[in-house]
């Protein structure tokens, strides 16, 4: 399958006042369509680097980003971007949160509000839509971000941690909600994470990235005996465990 996405040979090193910081080193991988990729590495090795070079925030020093065999511009309406904050506007209610990239796009097409209709009804916030954003749980809140970059129709989604902010329970649930979304609504997406547990139980493919300046040290293919794949249920599959082992022991060379 021709790939979403080719990074070739990538490298990046921010200059500052203080010297240089070398952040990634020759990363080169592919993306096909519908998959889900999950990023790990260390603390500070280059994750959010990696995602911003992606999105076309700033160029790559060396190296070339190719999406559809365009590079990324700044603001690229292909892609969308998640973070560990939600940046719902408390002072708009839940269905005028999930509008506004729409709005300041100036793409409130029927065909797009529609789409809207269709994902807060499917995802249970049609009766939240006149809450305010702290009526709601960390949950429902990112469910409802979710919801707010899914309407642009992104081709290629960006996760950056985001789940972090939320208590353990809290994040099973949420990442098992927000992985059965993406599945249904069969996003390609990039998950930035450094929980090991997560990356396997939602990812096709996990990239593991060593200590600063960042290199791919390993690409692990998940494969789990399920019938049907979710991220809880994969928890509970046979192979877990050692998948788990495996990055582990790969990660832990950097800790
Ligand atoms: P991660 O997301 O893996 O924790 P980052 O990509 O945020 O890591 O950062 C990688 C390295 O680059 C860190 O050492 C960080 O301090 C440095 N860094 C990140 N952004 C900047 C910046 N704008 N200017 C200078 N250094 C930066
Ligand atoms: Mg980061």
């Amino acid at each position: 399958m021709k790939p979403l996405l080719e990074i070739r040979n990538v490298s990046l090193s921010y200059h500052t006042v203080s010297g240089e910081t070398k952040a990634l080193s020759n990363i080169s991988f592919d993306l096909i369509p519908g998959e889900f990729l999950a990023v790990v590495g260390p603390s500070g090795c280059g994750k959010s680097t990696l995602l911003n070079l992606i999105c076309g925030m700033f160029p790559a020093e060396e190296g070339t980003i190719l999406m559809n065999g365009i590079p990324p511009s700044p603001g690229d309406p292909r892609i969308g971007y998640m973070l560990q904050k939600d940046h719902l506007l408390e002072w708009r209610n839940i269905y005028r949160n999930v509008l506004l990239g729409l709005e300041i796009r100036r793409e409130k097409t029927p065909e797009k509000l529609a789409y809207i209709e269709e994902m807060l009804d499917t995802y249970g916030l049609d009766k939240f839509r006149t809450a305010r954003p702290s009526q709601l749980s960390g949950g429902m809140r990112q469910r409802a971000a979710l919801i707010r970059t899914l309407a642009l129709k992104p081709e290629l989604l960006l996760l950056d941690e985001p789940f972090s902010a939320l208590d353990y329970q809290t994040r099973l649930n949420v990442s098992d909600d927000i992985g059965r979304i993406l599945k249904k609504e069969r996003k390609t997406a990039i998950l930035v994470t450094h929980d090991i547990s997560e990356a396997i139980s939602m990812a096709d493919r996990v990239i593991i990235l060593s200590a600063r300046p960042a290199h791919i040290a390993r690409i692990v293919p998940i494969r789990l005996s399920l019938d049907e794949r979710t991220p809880l249920a994969a928890r509970g599959a046979p192979e877990f465990k050692s998948y788990f082992n495996l990055i582990w022991k790969e990660l832990n060379q950097y800790a």
